[in-house]
């Protein structure tokens, strides 16, 4: 087990156990991160011949499993080394102002959108999962390899399975305790919906997937 950093503990917990309620918005960060790596991938090819890309290798695919209670966001961009892993995903982006501004929220009971205007990334996903399974192949790699956290002291990192250059975000949710939004994000018209309002700016098709069964 690797260990957050310390100074970035302080900022997930707020996130996580905030009176934030806007907790959708993982969705957002999650998608931007996965059109951010194909934006890489695309950059790449525009300078190197041999990188010749698809059109499915432009997309991002999101679906979900009810039963298992996950939601899965997966791109085929760039993709990241065991180093990048760690390095990209082991430490909190580290905001003093936005730690100040969830403290003092907190403090005075508001509900105001501070995470929706920061852009916060990838720690947002802890907001609503138990815990995250990232499965990444770099570009040019036979190797891949899991990240997976519960987003408390630390991370693992292990060798792993994949097709493909890429990387799937993998989502538990936490169980719901009543709170029907967790239902929303279990359901291809919720997700849907969501994927509507949050990928305008996403300059490649994101694809819901639903599965056959
Ligand atoms: P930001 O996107 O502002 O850099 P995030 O917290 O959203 O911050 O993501 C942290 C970093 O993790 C990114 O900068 C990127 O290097 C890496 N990362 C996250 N998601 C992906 C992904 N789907 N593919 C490749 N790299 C990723
Ligand atoms: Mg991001």
């Amino acid at each position: 087990m690797r260990k957050f950093k310390t100074e970035s503990k302080k900022l997930l917990d707020l996130m996580i156990n905030s009176i934030y309620t806007n907790r959708e918005i993982f969705l957002r960060e999650l998608i931007s991160n996965a059109s951010d790596a194909v934006d890489k991938l695309y950059f790449k090819s525009l300078t190197d011949k041999d990188i010749q890309l698809g059109k499915d290798e432009l997309a991002i695919r999101v679906s979900f499993d009810k039963d298992a209670r996950t939601v899965t966001v997966s791109d085929s961009g760039i993709g990241m080394t065991k180093d990048e892993l760690d390095r990209n995903l082991g430490t909190i982006a580290h905001s003093d102002s936005l730690a100040f501004k969830m403290d003092n929220a907190e403090a005075q009971g508001e509900d105001v959108d501070i995470i929706g205007q920061f852009g916060v990334g990838f720690y947002s996903a802890f907001m609503v999962a138990k815990s995250v399974r990232v499965v990444s192949r770099a570009y040019g790699s036979d190797e891949a390899w899991a990240w997976e956290s519960d987003g408390v002291e630390g991370y693992t990192v292990e060798a792993a399975e994949r097709d493909g250059h890429g990387t799937d975000v993998i989502l538990t949710l936490k169980d719901n305790a009543g709170d029907e939004s967790y239902d929303t994000f279990l359901s291809e018209f919720g997700l849907k919906s969501l994927i509507k309002r949050y990928s305008n700016y996403v300059r490649y098709p994101v694809q819901m997937e639903v599965s056959k069964t």
